[in-house]
């Protein structure tokens, strides 16, 4: 088992021991405040725990003040090349930059940086992706590299500028291994964690649209937590930030690492079915994931929505309760006892009362 060093950001510590946090990124113009804290406030409705920021100017560091006055999760300020801007949103009350030493030019700059995060107690996240290595950009399109070549190169430049923070005697380091494939991804962590005890951000970039982008992420990151690998993590889809929340979620609820709204059993519905388990599911879940008071009540609680009695009371039977389909009507159990029935038009408005009234 892989053993971390453990870094403060925010009221958070992450590392081993410690829980694997949930993180997100704005899509938001971060020289919007307004609009930008509104997408952080969805965001922590969500269950996100820490959020970051593109800060691409001055304007956008300036206006990180504004942000963190209207947010209660720590905030990231995403920085590239210009070390004054890192200066001014560690001004502002960043929680953590995100920078890489090696890209904001001399080791004086990087020394600036240091010193104002240790003032302010201030982490700082490596980010290494490989589309963005140095070697890795120089042979593209000429070098047919094994993935494991790519791993190597991706941790050994982590390792470097690790190494540059090291020197100075700063220590609040997370570092990231990011790439668009799963072995690569995979591998980098893996390698990294056999060779420092920096906490990671884990998470596979680029991971594409919903549906396979959640299924790729999944198997990556669940390969690396169930190795005890990640301190925080993002799942990266091209969807709507408060889908990615939930999809992080998901994974860390399956693999028992966090719990996270219901675990909801239903069924896959068959040529018996006759009722509509799937408008049934998603309304309810609709309902659950969109009320924080619900989704935290709901929490933990097994509940079933199946699509007939032939198989449903008695394979959801560890459910604290739940609906087994007949025609047009559903038998209502708990705990496997069926109770009474329930015409289908009012099993959501029934579920979500239970839920507000279950005692666990
Ligand atoms: S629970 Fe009933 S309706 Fe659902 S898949 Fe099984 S047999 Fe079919």
């Amino acid at each position: 088992m892989y053993k971390t060093r453990l870094v403060k950001v925010g009221p958070y510590t992450l590392g081993t021991g410690h829980p694997v946090r949930v993180q997100s990124m704005c899509n938001t113009d971060t020289r919007d405040p307004q609009k930008t804290a509104e997408q952080i406030n969805q965001l922590e409705a969500a269950g996100c725990e820490i959020n970051r920021v593109a800060v691409p100017d001055m304007q956008a560091a300036l206006a990180l003040g504004e942000i963190k006055k209207q947010i209660h999760s720590p905030l990231v300020a995403d920085i590239h090349f210009d070390y004054k801007l890192a200066l001014e949103a560690i001004k502002q009350g960043v929680d953590k930059v995100r920078i890489n030493p090696g890209n904001i030019g001399s080791i004086e700059n990087t020394k600036e940086v240091v010193r104002a995060c240790k003032d302010k107690g201030v982490a700082i996240r490596i980010g290494v992706n490989a589309g963005s290595v140095k070697y890795l950009k120089s042979v593209a399109g000429q070098v047919d590299l094994t993935d494991d070549k790519w791993a190597e190169v991706m941790v050994q430049e982590a390792l470097e500028q690790a190494n540059v923070l090291e020197q100075l005697n700063f220590h609040d380091v997370v570092v990231s291994l990011k790439s668009d494939d799963f072995y690569r991804t995979l591998k980098a962590n893996e390698l990294f964690a056999a060779q420092s005890d920096i906490p990671l951000h884990i998470g596979l970039t680029e991971a594409g649209s919903f549906l396979c982008g959640a299924v790729k992420s999944s198997i990556a990151l669940g390969t690396l937590l169930q190795k005890g690998i990640g301190a925080t993590i993002r799942v990266s889809l091209t969807e709507a930030p408060r889908l990615q929340v939930r999809t992080a979620y998901e994974i860390l609820k399956a693999l028992g690492l966090r719990e996270y709204g219901p675990n909801l059993i239903s069924c896959p519905t068959c040529g018996r079915t006759q009722v509509d388990v799937t408008g049934t599911v998603h309304a309810l879940e609709e309902r659950i994931y969109n009320d924080p008071e619900l989704l935290q009540k709901a929490t933990g609680l097994k509940i079933a929505v199946m699509g007939c009695v032939v198989n449903g009371p008695g394979e959801a039977r560890d459910a604290a309760f739940g609906i087994a389909g007949g025609k047009g009507e559903g038998l209502y159990f708990e705990k496997g006892q069926t109770m009474f029935k329930l015409p289908q038009e009012q099993w959501v408005d029934f579920l979500v009362e239970k839920i507000k009234t279950w005692k666990k």
